[in-house]
């Protein structure tokens, strides 16, 4: 059997380095990476990877890069397609999307469409265009597994079983660094204070949705599409510990966990190994030192956003990429302090009345409504 290969979509970020990390211990080949502009960071991923291929959003920065790693055999792909030349004509077997955001979807469908199997990070994919990308994975008979650790957490949890067995789905929540505070402080929170993730280290803008909760809310819709869940079948629980990770409920009312340290390599590994378990990276659980484990409900009065995604569900068609798209732009805005916290709640609410939804959306729907929601908040927030 040759060699298994590895192409990494967002290898500068807080997954694609975690990524690199375990290729490295599971001694995947990796073929092929792609960033927007880190040009230093991709130029020592190219030293030490050696990959044949990078590709670099950012124009300029390709243009830098290639000067910069002109003694090495990497070919250099530049320009805003190139993640998806780059994840349609690597040689390997296995994309892991790890880019941040809508970006992230057409490089998806690309790797879909010529057969690589996926271990998607990239949730705003699913959430954007769910039934476009589950129908290009059933279309290509490809493999497609998660690395959101409460969706890999369910995966496990799933195992051998059987669709029909499944009461529902429980999603845990961290409750992020608000968790318990009231309304007012929370719509005034600031970006250094809501970058303070309780348990995990990521990249900024998932960190920002932590803090609100539209990352439980994104995490629901992707476990919809993931699991051909309905909405109304997926609870959410928060669970301050981050130890586990998400459960399944079964016909007869026993739930099975899954339990880790709060590791992302964990999922990144599982994903790799197509369910494999193998050693990893993730120290042992010790619960005599763990003691205790917490749960509560979402106060869903000062979170309002796991209500809004259920909400934009209930719309359906072009309503979730809409509720992910203005959501984009306003973490954006928000850490550029030119929105409050509190807004973000407002004007997700807002794009959902005022935008026009369509039923079945078409790829050029997607693209429409992406764009749509992202001027309507920009616009609004002039
Ligand atoms: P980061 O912000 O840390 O990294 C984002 C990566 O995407 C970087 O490599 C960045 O390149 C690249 N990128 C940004 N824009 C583009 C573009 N237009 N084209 C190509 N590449 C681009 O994000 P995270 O690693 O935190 O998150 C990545 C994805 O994984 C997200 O969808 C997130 O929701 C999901 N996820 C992350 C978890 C985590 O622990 N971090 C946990 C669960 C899910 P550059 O550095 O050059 O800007
Ligand atoms: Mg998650």
């Amino acid at each position: 059997m040759s060699k298994e290969k590895l192409c990494i979509l967002g290898s500068t970020g807080s997954i694609g380095t975690q990524a690199l990390e375990v290729a490295s211990h599971l001694g995947i080949t990796v073929d092929a990476i792609c960033a927007h502009s880190n040009t230093k960071l991709l130029e020592e991923q190219i030293r030490k990877y050696s990959p044949a291929m990078c590709a670099v959003t950012d124009e300029e920065a390709a243009k830098q890069l290639k000067i910069s790693v002109a003694d090495t055999n990497c070919r250099i792909l530049g320009g805003k397609t190139s993640s998806s030349e780059l994840a349609a004509c690597t040689s390997a077997d296995t994309v892991l999307n790890s880019i941040i955001g809508f970006a992230g979807l057409t490089p998806t469908m690309a790797a879909i469409r010529e057969k690589k199997n996926l271990a998607i990070a990239n949730k705003e994919t699913l959430v954007a265009a769910g039934s476009l990308v589950m129908g290009e994975v059933r279309k290509n008979g490809i493999r497609l597994l998660p690395v959101d650790s409460e969706h890999c957490a369910i995966h496990q949890c799933i195992g051998k079983n059987s669709h029909s067995e499944i009461k529902k789905l429980i999603l845990t929540a961290s409750g992020g660094p608000f968790f318990g505070k009231d309304k007012e402080f929370v719509r005034s929170a600031k970006p250094e204070d809501a970058l303070k993730h309780p348990n995990w280290s990521m990249g900024r803008k998932i960190t920002i949705d932590s803090a609100s909760l539209v990352n439980k809310g994104l995490e629901l819709i992707e476990a919809m599409w993931l699991f051909d869940m309905p909405e109304d079948k997926i609870d959410i629980v928060v669970h301050r510990e981050s130890i586990i990770h998400s459960m399944v409920q079964y016909r007869d009312n026993s739930v099975i966990a899954q339990l880790a340290k709060p590791d992302m390599r964990l999922c990144i590994q599982y994903a790799l190994t197509g369910t494999a378990k193998k050693d990893g990276l993730t120290p042992e659980l010790d619960f005599a030192k763990l003691g205790t484990l917490s749960f509560f409900d979402v106060d869903n009065r000062v979170f309002p956003s796991v209500d809004i995604a259920r909400h934009a569900v209930r719309i359906g068609g072009t309503a979730p990429c809409v509720f992910n798209s203005a959501n984009e732009a306003l973490v954006d805005l928000y850490l550029n302090g030119k929105i409050s916290f509190g807004n973000i709640f407002d004007m997700l609410s807002d794009a959902l009345r005022d935008i026009k939804t369509v039923k079945e959306p078409g790829f050029d729907d997607i693209l429409d409504a992406d764009k749509t929601a992202r001027e309507y908040i920009y616009s609004r927030a002039k």
